[in-house]
């Protein structure tokens, strides 16, 4: 949750930018229409262009970067607390039995399996993008993995790397460009620029390798059927939601899996050929799945 300081500056800022210039963050278009409102003065947007559902006013990049040194933590449970964590390890827990659910490396195993076609992933190049302080990355490297993290929040990445051992770098430059996958998971709802990270993440991976991306679900299907959920999914923490639509319209002619279950991701990852765009018929799960094919050649 926000703190009380943290709130007073988001309401303050969204009040400032109210009639500030409405362009898609992304593509720079000016083309948009509203979707969704909240706190009278938070609005997203959908880019008639490429689609992005966007929070409006935005934050300054100085902003965002300052917020992300400090702690923070989400009310879906998602985001790892690192003094639970830490606690945990200081009374001898076992940080594996943590990773349970959403944040849990295990249960991307099927679909990492059936897109490489392998019997198991052990020796597989995997760069966890924005890994906290190292819990999936964790789980990797005991699968057999060669792993590297990149973690922007210094105090995370610093705990990754001393209690746990894991190589996990805060300079973009030191991150290696060579990975068979590149897992992203849950972060380009936070970043300023959500179809460069897109690119970045294509670069990081060979061409016959694969992005795996997981965000909260920002289709309109799952809008439609969960609205009150949806609203919350959005805000301070999350300025972007992104949908099928701006992934296909983001990614033209790039080998592409979409599904909102990670059932129904391994169901279209079992008969892939790798060079298709497949998605799944349900679109309204709250979190989304995406299979990117690698860019670096
Ligand atoms: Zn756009």
């Amino acid at each position: 949750m926000l703190t009380l300081p943290q709130r007073l500056l988001y309401f303050s800022d969204l009040v400032a930018g109210y009639f500030s210039k409405i362009s898609c963050p992304s593509c720079g278009s000016e083309d948009s229409g509203l979707v969704d409102r909240k706190k009278l003065v938070a609005r997203l947007f959908e880019c008639g262009h490429c689609k992005l559902r966007f929070r409006h006013p935005r934050d300054e990049e100085s902003t965002l970067s300052r917020f992300y040194q400090e702690q923070y933590s989400e009310p879906d449970g998602i985001t790892t607390r690192l003094p639970d964590a830490a606690k945990n390890l200081a009374a001898g827990n076992d940080l594996l039995q943590l990773g349970e659910g959403a944040r849990s490396a295990k249960r991307l195993i099927p679909c990492l399996t059936a897109i490489t076609k392998r019997q198991e992933i052990k020796s597989l190049r995997l760069l966890d993008y924005g890994c906290s302080w190292g819990y999936m990355l964790q789980e990797f490297r005991a699968l057999g993995c060669n792993v590297q993290g990149f973690e922007i929040s210094q105090p995370r990445a610093a705990f990754g790397r001393e209690q746990l051992c894991l190589e996990i770098v805060t300079d973009p430059s030191e991150v290696r460009k060579d990975n068979d996958i590149v897992v992203c998971s849950h972060v380009i709802e936070h970043v300023p620029d959500p179809r460069q990270l897109l690119n970045t993440l294509r670069a990081l991976t060979l061409a016959d390798g694969y992005v795996l991306l997981m965000c909260p679900n920002g289709s309109r299907e799952m809008q439609a059927s969960l609205p009150s959920i949806y609203r919350k999914m959005w805000g301070k923490v999350h300025p972007n939601m992104i949908s099928s639509e701006f992934l296909l319209a983001t990614l033209p002619d790039v080998p592409l899996l979409i599904a909102t279950e990670i059932t129904d991701l391994f169901g279209l990852a079992e008969n892939w050929n790798g060079r298709s765009v497949l998605q799944a018929d349900n679109m309204s799960g709250i979190e989304l799945f995406a299979v990117i094919r690698g860019g670096n050649e």
